[in-house]
């Protein structure tokens, strides 16, 4: 199944080609150009599990990215939707979770290419340096990021961005002080490991149902520059900057080249995030959830 996927994929890019060069460069002449902000969890060439990308085809994809696209910042891919201007397509790299073995390969190619890179750690997970619950079901618990090693990241030019205190589904949290320890505790905790203010926050797992607009309104009010999501989708001249839309650095080449050249069929299918919200929280907020026009200006 997977095999005649990928060849059904192979087979619209060959013939979709031309055609999709064509409509880049007219995009990119009316300053439309698509951004496309990536991300990778684990690059490690052992064990493999879907999070986790060869050495190889990391550096594959980061060659391509180079000789294809302008790597710019998450603040530059904000700045550009700012100004509604986007001259020429672009790609942002970014790593969620915080694997300690992304420090033998995967950052020192970032730093030795100056690829602007954005690496998203969970706090208590780097704290204690307790593996994934995730891994942990896999039978593979990897390790964790440490302290040293974050800071070590920051200081060679890494941006840092926060990925919650535990790695919470924000689907299942129900309270204002969760939040708040999620977030804004988690984001005091991180800027004092790194000794530098905290931007960004990348929402774990990134689906609609977690992109709720009391994350994003907590995320706004303390501060955060912008928020990422995982669901995969571009971010277009038109969106709203703060909330920044991502999709899976794919270990398959040929998928990840159909995100990177534009398939109009993605924008197409793009999600509604949820604008109620159910969460018992402080009528403050609650009033600026209600009206969004108090919130998001
Ligand atoms: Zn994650």
């Amino acid at each position: 199944m997977q095999l005649l996927r990928s060849l059904a994929i192979s087979t619209r890019l060959a013939i979709q080609t031309p055609w999709r060069r064509r409509q880049l460069k007219r995009m990119s002449d009316q300053g439309q150009a698509p951004i496309s902000v990536l991300f990778y969890h684990r690059v490690a060439d052992e064990p493999i599990n879907p999070w986790t990308i060869s050495k190889r085809d990391f550096e594959r994809q980061v060659d391509y990215c180079r000789e294809h696209f302008e790597l710019i910042s998450l603040q530059e891919v904000q700045r550009r939707l700012d100004t509604g201007h986007s001259p020429r397509p672009a790609v942002s790299f970014t790593f969620d979770d915080g694997y300690s073995e992304n420090c033998e390969f995967a950052l020192p190619l970032m730093i030795r290419h100056r690829i602007p890179c954005t690496y998203f750690v969970t706090t208590e997970n780097v704290r204690h340096g307790h593996p994934f619950e995730h891994d942990l079901r896999l039978g593979h618990p990897l390790p964790i990021n440490t302290v040293e090693q974050i800071k070590a990241a920051a200081d060679s030019g890494i941006e840092i961005g926060l990925h919650t205190a535990n790695h919470v589904d924000f689907n299942r949290v129900h309270t204002i002080e969760e939040l708040n320890q999620e977030i804004v505790e988690a984001k005091n905790n991180l800027e004092e490991m790194i000794d530098r203010p905290v931007r960004y926050l990348a929402v774990p797992f990134g689906l609609p149902q977690q992109m709720r607009p009391a994350v994003i309104e907590t995320a706004r009010q303390c501060g955060l520059k912008g928020i990422c999501s995982a669901y995969g989708a571009y971010n277009l001249i038109g969106d709203d900057s703060f909330h920044i839309r991502r999709f899976h650095g794919d270990p398959q080449f040929n998928r990840l080249r159909n995100w990177l050249t534009y398939d109009e069929r993605k924008n197409r299918r793009r999600p509604t995030l949820p604008d109620q919200d159910v969460l018992n929280i402080e009528p403050e907020l609650a009033a600026k959830i209600r009206h969004p026009e108090l919130a998001f200006s």
